[in-house]
């Protein structure tokens, strides 16, 4: 146990609260440095947000699999009772600010490499960890590494999101989409005793979100565009401002939404929905102007249930009874998706669900020490396979 707290709580003590994945990246690099048979690769993604690539290669060619965490964190927030950047050790557990989400994960597949260096196992093909910038808010790591072609010949990723429930390990296989807009109205101000000479923001607006929401709810009750794992896709209206003054013709409004998508009816489509409907609007001289601001795309994913993977991962983590499931919420699946047409991707990792994000966020360490059994079993049963 002792051996594997090190690394642990050097990464809880990198504050890389979206941002300064940078010195995270290199002190993994810096951990493998020395060995013949290991390369390392920074890739930054912003200034001070760096990726980091290690890979270890085996005694012959062969499959590519993947150990792949991000390094930030999110804000500790308040009303923490222990210091949330030292790691501290209490009743075997570690208590910080992303210990289980994810550093514990990405610190496992650290110690998974080392210990294969360490017993010189011999392997065909390549293990790598990969470390990623910025999840918690876009995940531009993932992409920039995706579309840069860094993970082209990867043949299999398990990425260690926090994933444990009571009783069970959940093995996640496909996440929904998120599409987070905005939706802006320009007209023209005047004196509301003379709306004629003015154009109403306010009203483009209003338009707007009742012929789109109409769509959507069309969409979202369409037997079609359901997928049987993760429902249907969604939309909801969440903010909107307009005005300044009560007695004025409102020049300026905006709405923003987020749409959750399915595969069946993704981020294309459904960004077509909210064109289709402001190019409508724009014909009608007389209305208020209305643009689209697109915040953030994150595709549905849908891997495979079943396959080599899934398959290694279930019998060497035979004690974690493993059960297959979809997640309705969104993660780097969204980005590794675009890999290949048959990358294998499961989302598995040794915190529970319920500790990310929270005061006093805490890993339980035999599980965590168990992930980095799991994840080396996992590697060579899959590239054996
Ligand atoms: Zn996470």
């Amino acid at each position: 146990m002792e051996k594997y707290i090190s690394i642990l709580r050097d990464l809880i003590q990198f504050e890389s609260v979206n941002d300064g994945e940078d010195e995270v990246a290199k002190y993994i690099a810096n951990l493998f440095e020395g060995y013949d048979n290991v390369e390392t690769e920074i890739i930054p993604s912003y200034p001070s947000r760096s990726n980091v690539i290690v890979k270890l290669k085996g005694s012959e060619k062969g499959k590519v699999f993947a150990i792949s965490g991000h390094l930030d964190v999110v804000a500790a927030g308040e009303g923490w009772t222990y210091p949330p950047f030292e790691g501290v050790v209490e009743d075997g557990k570690m208590y910080g600010r992303g210990t289980a989400d994810m550093k514990a994960g990405v610190a496992a597949g650290i110690y998974a490499l080392l210990d294969l260096i360490e017993e010189k196992k011999d392997f065909p093909g390549e293990i790598w960890f990969i470390g990623t910038v910025g999840e918690e808010m876009g995940m531009q790591g993932a992409l920039d590494l995706v579309e840069g072609g860094y993970l082209k010949d990867v043949d299999a990723i398990i990425t260690p999101e926090p994933t444990k429930r009571d009783g069970e390990n959940q093995g996640i296989f496909a996440s929904k989409g998120s599409i987070m807009y905005a939706v802006h109205a320009e007209g023209k101000a005047a004196h509301s005793s003379m709306p004629e000479i003015g154009v109403n923001a306010i009203t483009a607006i209003a338009d707007f979100i009742q012929k789109v929401q109409k769509k959507f709810d069309e969409v979202t009750a369409n037997k079609d565009f359901q997928n049987k794992e993760l429902g249907s896709t969604l939309n909801v209206f969440s903010i909107m401002e307009g005005g300044i003054q009560i007695n004025s013709v409102p020049d300026k409004a905006f709405v923003k939404g987020n749409i959750r998508t399915v595969p069946e009816f993704g981020s294309e489509q459904s960004i077509g929905i909210l064109e289709k409907a402001i190019e409508e609007n724009n014909r009608d001289e007389s209305r208020a102007k209305l643009s689209l601001e697109l915040i953030q795309v994150l595709d549905p994913a849908e891997a495979q249930k079943d396959n080599d993977l899934i398959r290694a991962l279930k019998e060497a983590a035979f004690d974690k009874n493993v059960q297959i499931r979809p997640l309705i919420g969104t993660c780097e699946l969204s980005r590794f998706i675009h890999i290949s047409n048959d990358v294998q991707l499961l989302v598995y990792g040794p915190g529970l669900t319920k500790e990310a994000h929270v005061v006093d966020e805490y890993i339980e360490l035999d599980e965590y020490v168990d992930t980095i059994r799991i994840f080396k079993d996992t590697a060579i049963k899959f590239l054996k396979m």
